[in-house]
């Protein structure tokens, strides 16, 4: 098993398997498009089999796919039923913007995908095209029922809080979860890339819209949550359930209280370097080693030296954050 230097076992490996996206949300690619891997250097689907099979050979056990947006990979599917035949790997997870899931749902399920966490950051379809630039509420919609149809769960909603854009929805939100075996969890806005100068005509510069956990929390005290555990919840949430619900509702604050305390992870970006922390610079290049038979394990011992004890951003959204965009690095 890897363990790093301050003796956090890691076990998951996020891979960003393209940095393209057919969404331009605003807090993740501000600039409206974060300047393109050239193709030749994303991983083909064999270099990304050969690093995932490293990595269960190492013990870690969990893969999430990501991006960008993973669903407009070509070949997706197929990837995920080579990921999902790697001896040792027992949850293959994937986050997506849901654009194409209606579509995708059931062949990523019969290829061995387990489960989804979907991004939906409002229910008004205005301001759905807003945040994301491009997007179609309805779409997202559809493949949110098809995820649930085609039995990936725990279906998760990942809501990124944005003050003074949909703080005010945070209550219709959290009661999706009633009838709905949905959950929802309201993510803190992070100060990734340049999103401290968004540049759309009414959406002002980031450290305004940093919405603190605290106000989420306010927000939702006349919905009477109990503390509660997530199936499969080895991820950074605090859980919550409205009395009665079927679903949960869940607070993620990478900057509030944040929990690199439990940090089991490891990136792979679409380029093939190995992150040990999204919000901290520091990788390690794995496409010398795939371009020739060189041994990956070494790389990954490397890798997780460099594993950060914590990010050191504090409660404001105002510190010094990596220069890459979410999209780029795999969010
Ligand atoms: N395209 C997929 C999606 O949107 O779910 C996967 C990649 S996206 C980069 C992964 C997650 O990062 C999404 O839930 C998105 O909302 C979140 N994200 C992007 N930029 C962020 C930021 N500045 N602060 C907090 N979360 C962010
Ligand atoms: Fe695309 Fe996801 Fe970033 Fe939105 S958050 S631009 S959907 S990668």
């Amino acid at each position: 098993m890897l363990i790093d230097p301050f003796g956090r076992p890691i076990t998951y490996l996020r891979i960003s398997i393209t940095d393209r996206c057919n969404l331009r949300c605003v807090y993740c690619m501000p600039d409206g498009a974060a300047g393109w891997i050239p193709s030749q250097k994303v991983l083909s689907d064999d270099e990304i089999v050969r690093v995932a099979s490293a990595a269960a050979g190492l013990g870690l056990t969990s893969i999430r796919l990501t991006g960008g947006e993973p669903l407009v990979r070509p070949g997706v599917v197929a990837l995920v039923g080579r990921l999902a035949a790697i001896a040792g790997i027992k949850d293959i997870s994937l986050t997506t913007n849901a654009i194409q899931l209606a579509r995708l749902a059931h062949p990523l399920a019969q290829a061995g995908l387990r489960r989804v966490n979907i991004s939906l950051d409002t229910l008004d379809r205005d301001k759905f095209r807003q945040i994301t630039r491009l997007g179609n509420f309805d779409e997202v919609w559809q493949g949110i029922l098809a995820a649930e149809q085609a039995g990936l769960r725990p279906l998760k909603l990942n809501t990124v809080v944005v003050g003074g854009f949909n703080d005010d929805e945070l209550p219709s939100l959290a009661r999706l979860t009633i009838e709905h075996a949905w959950h929802v969890r309201f993510i803190e806005l992070m100060p990734v890339g340049s999103s401290d100068t968004w540049p759309d005509g009414n959406l002002a510069p980031t450290p305004h819209r940093y919405y603190p956990i605290q106000q989420i929390h306010q927000k939702l005290c006349d919905l009477d949550l109990e503390p509660t555990v997530v199936p499969s919840g080895n991820g950074p949430a605090r859980s919550y359930r409205i009395p009665g619900a079927l679903g949960t509702v869940g607070f993620i604050s990478p900057l509030g209280e944040h929990f690199c305390e439990k940090c089991n992870r490891l990136r792979l970006t679409a380029d093939g370097r190995l992150r040990s922390c999204l919000l901290k610079a520091g990788e390690v290049d794995l496409k010398p080693a795939l371009q020739s038979d060189a041994e990956l394990e070494p790389l990954f011992q490397a890798a997780i030296q460099l594993k950060p004890i914590g990010h050191m951003l504090s409660g404001e959204a105002k510190q010094s954050s990596p220069n890459s965009a979410m999209s780029q690095i795999g969010g």
